[in-house]
């Protein structure tokens, strides 16, 4: 492609991360029509405003009309904020770029701050790149396989005679193979895709446009001037625009995307480059933008630099949507003496969207637990879902969660097949939350090492 080359997108790989404590969420659990949030639908339950207000980001992000805009997801700890955004990612389209980072990894020796934000932001570009595709229809006249070689290296060449001229094509393997699998003969009509290097036979009677409806949707007739039918396939493929930078910062080309080395330093220069020429291909009707999301957790641990790198990033031409998620109150702002809102400046605030998630209700705890349950395929016993559902709401809902698991642990160890009542009991007085946390640390002040360095100053 005009010197800039793509490859396919690896948007999978972003998404898998931190996903196994959400493994039960499978969208937003919206109605399509109105956005209205569904009782317990997709693994979602409760927290029914700020679903539909993530639906409405989600509606408008589908429809290209949101970017460069932040959201603020904004509540207490364990509240849905990060189940959310899962949510949000889940429903996108398959092309839809979705990156998701906690604040802190902007932090490595690796790279600067400003360079891992421009790489996420990057990431959450999508550039849909179409490309036709020639196709060539003709009878062959003759077909020779250098048989002798095996494997990767069979040669060969076919001859074809197409509309008007007669044609020697070089054969890849792919090639090769499609001719045996398709038992092409000389005489046959045969379509050759030049991208793809599939080859279709036809027949000799066939009728064009019956046997190339039944080759696929994507493929369509163009009427040339001299009124010969050509066929031709739209190819269309997305990639991030961070792919784009990195296929073309190394020498290895699109290898470098496997070889672990993409998280360096890409050039300013080559940056421009590639906008220049993604813009080009926009005004040529060869490309567009789809502007993704980029979801920072834990957005209060970055610092004044990033943030005002944020502020800035928002307001270029390439910015996906920006949604960040913080359980802090008013707090300081990292690398000020300030203090705001979430730890996050004003300016930025100013400019977000909210979206706050507030304390669960008993229902919603318990029913949460029971999905979690069934994702995690344990059989809970009434009575222990009801003593859970009351630790998660006297303690968190993420405690309670992590209790199905250690309780599971035990009632396999006395070979029950369902968790009971002492099952949960033995791992809630063996595992503390974090209330009760607090209270050991109080009660062991005396015996603890504080900040100080000096023993008795444990509690702070
Ligand atoms: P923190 O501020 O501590 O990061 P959070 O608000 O991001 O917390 P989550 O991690 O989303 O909280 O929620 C904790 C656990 O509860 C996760 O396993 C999550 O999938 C589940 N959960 C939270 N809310 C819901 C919900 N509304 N429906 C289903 N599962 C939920």
């Amino acid at each position: 492609m005009q010197g800039i080359q793509t490859t396919t997108s690896e948007r999978e790989q972003t998404r898998v991360e931190r996903i196994g404590a959400h493994s039960h969420i499978r969208g937003l659990g919206l109605d399509p029509t109105t956005l209205e949030p569904r009782g317990n639908s997709q693994g979602m339950v409760g927290q029914g405003k700020a679903r539909k207000a993530a639906g409405v980001i989600l509606k408008m992000v589908k429809e290209g009309r949101i970017a460069g805009r932040a959201v603020l997801m904004a509540g207490p700890p364990s509240s849905g904020k990060t189940a959310i955004a899962m949510g949000m990612a889940q429903s996108l389209g398959s092309d839809v770029p979705f990156t998701m980072i906690s604040a802190s990894e902007i932090f490595s020796l690796e790279m600067s701050k400003t360079e891992a934000l421009t790489q996420a932001f990057r990431r959450s570009i999508g550039v849909r790149i179409k490309e036709e595709s020639e196709i060539i229809e003709g009878e062959v006249v003759e077909i020779q396989i250098d048989r002798s070689l095996t494997g990767a290296s069979k040669t060969g060449k076919i001859t074809m005679k197409t509309t008007d001229m007669e044609t020697v094509y070089d054969l890849g393997n792919k090639m090769i193979d499609a001719l045996s699998k398709e038992k092409v003969i000389a005489g046959d009509v045969i379509v050759i895709d030049k991208s793809t290097g599939k080859i279709s036979k036809l027949g000799r009677s066939f009728t064009r446009a019956r046997d190339y409806d039944a080759m696929g949707a994507d493929t369509k007739f163009v009427q040339c001037p001299e009124g010969e039918l050509q066929v031709r396939k739209e190819v269309v493929h997305t990639v991030s625009l961070h792919e784009i930078d990195v296929i073309n910062s190394r020498t290895q080309g699109f290898l470098a995307l496997f070889a672990g080395t993409h998280r360096s330093l890409i050039k300013a220069e080559l940056r421009d480059q590639i906008n220049n020429k993604v813009s080009d291909w926009r005004e040529e009707g060869k490309a567009e933008i789809v502007p993704g999301v980029l979801f920072i957790d834990e957005v209060h641990m970055l610092d004044i630099e990033c943030f005002s790198f944020l502020n800035r990033a928002l307001e270029t031409e390439l910015a996906p949507i920006v949604i960040m998620a913080s359980n802090r109150g008013i707090t300081r702002i990292r690398g000020t003496k300030y203090k705001s809102p979430h730890g996050i400046p004003i300016d930025l605030l100013d400019r977000a969207l909210i979206i706050s998630t507030g304390a669960y209700l008993a229902d919603d705890i318990k029913e949460i637990l029971s999905i979690r349950a069934q994702e995690e395929d344990v059989s809970l016993a009434p009575a222990a879902l009801e003593i859970l559902t009351k630790i998660g709401s006297e303690t968190s809902l993420r405690y309670a969660i992590q209790l199905i698991t250690l309780s599971n642990l035990v009632a396999r160890r006395r070979k029950a097949a369902q968790v009971d009542v002492p099952d949960v009991r033995r791992v809630y007085t063996l595992f503390l939350d974090e209330k009760r946390s607090v209270q050991f640390l109080k009660e062991q002040n005396s015996l603890l090492i504080g900040e100080d360095g000096q023993i008795g100053g444990g509690a702070g």
